[in-house]
């Protein structure tokens, strides 16, 4: 697991908040239970109780836990829905506003009571407006203060849809989300993106693609000094390789895509935990395996799948890295291409580009 790939040289910092699909799930009680029986049986089994230092038993114990213990084991993927913090030297970008964007929030309170008012600013991209990628705009606390400043930007649609979701006379607003523009006072302008135009900040560009997803979603490219990141979440392929989004991501440093199916659950062959079989085709997810062959087509260095399937258990994501990243090596020798890095961000991942 990539938890960290910081080396003070980077353009582009990429934090995930929220990395579940379609609904926040989170860990079921019995679930957590089960984490520490795993943890125990897998201590005692290797043998590593005997590097517990009485005098030093905290650190001694986090040592052996972050040394001896799979992710599935010590820690989870999380349970919140879409939200990704992106840094460049240039701006603050937060795509969707899934259940992630209370932490992400919470988090730039912290760093923005630090510094002055007018550097408080920020861009809002939203991918489309389903509710695991909305639920959570009003949630998130940096929205209400009037000193701090968001654009926020999306297709035509998005952009007409939440001034009318969340304007002075919604109703949907007053009976679902109390809170209405006039009290979200951080978010300044609500601007659609026009077709072919980038938002240019600085050295940082932003440029937009089409996806294939009920209702329409918009895919985003942010590029900064020769570095690249692609968040295309929610996007059925419609090929088994998507040749227009490897073009739009071509070369890219890591793209986002979504993990939600595998081959087989998409196809109905097979169901995700405990659930039945269930043809998936049309539902606007892409299989992995198909992300992955539109990574190789994009040469993208690094994959990053998230969305996750809410029935999907820690160990089971675990276990679908193992085959994606065997079956990705296998893919890379038979066509001669580069392997991308394959990982599934879980919340708090620091990604350095
Ligand atoms: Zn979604
Ligand atoms: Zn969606």
């Amino acid at each position: 697991m990539n938890e960290d790939n910081s080396n003070n040289d980077w353009n582009i910092h990429v934090k995930y908040w929220g990395t579940s699909g379609s609904i926040s799930s989170p860990l079921k009680p019995s679930c957590v239970t089960q984490k520490v029986i795993d943890s125990i049986c897998t201590l005692i089994k290797g043998g590593h109780l005997k590097d517990i230092d009485p005098s030093n038993l905290e650190s001694s114990v986090a040592k052996m836990v972050h040394d001896h213990l799979p992710f599935s084991s010590k820690s989870t993927f999380g349970g919140n829905t879409s939200c990704v913090e992106i840094n460049t030297d240039d701006c603050l970008i937060v795509i969707d506003c899934g259940t992630g964007i209370m932490n992400f929030g919470n988090s730039l309170e912290l760093k923005w009571s630090a510094i002055q008012k007018d550097e408080r600013k920020g861009l809002i991209l939203f991918s489309h407006m389903h509710y695991d990628h909305l639920f959570g705009l009003p949630m998130c606390q940096s929205f209400y203060d009037a000193n701090n400043s968001f654009d926020l930007y999306g297709s035509e649609k998005v952009a007409a849809n939440l001034i009318e979701f969340f304007g002075q006379n919604s109703d949907m607003a007053n009976s679902l989300y109390p809170p209405i523009l006039s009290k979200i006072k951080a978010i300044k302008k609500i601007t659609p993106l026009e077709e072919n135009y980038p938002l240019v900040i600085g050295a940082t560009t932003i440029t937009h693609f089409a996806l294939n997803h009920p209702g329409g979603a918009n895919a985003y490219k942010i590029e900064c000094k020769g570095k690249s990141y692609v968040y295309a979440s929610d996007h059925e392929q419609l090929t088994e390789t998507d040749t227009g989004l490897a073009n739009f991501a071509k070369n890219a440093d890591a793209i986002y895509m979504d993990g939600q199916y595998l081959l087989s659950e998409y196809l109905g062959h097979s169901g995700i935990g405990s659930g039945l079989p269930t043809k998936r085709i049309g539902w606007g997810h892409s299989p992995m395996e198909w992300c992955l062959l539109t990574a190789f087509a994009a040469n993208a260095k690094s994959l990053h799948l998230g969305h996750r399937d809410p029935n999907r258990s820690d160990i089971e994501t675990e276990n679908i890295l193992a085959y994606l990243k065997g079956h990705a090596v296998e893919l890379s020798k038979s066509n001669q291409q580069n392997c991308p890095e394959i990982l599934f961000p879980h919340e708090e991942l620091d990604f350095f580009i």
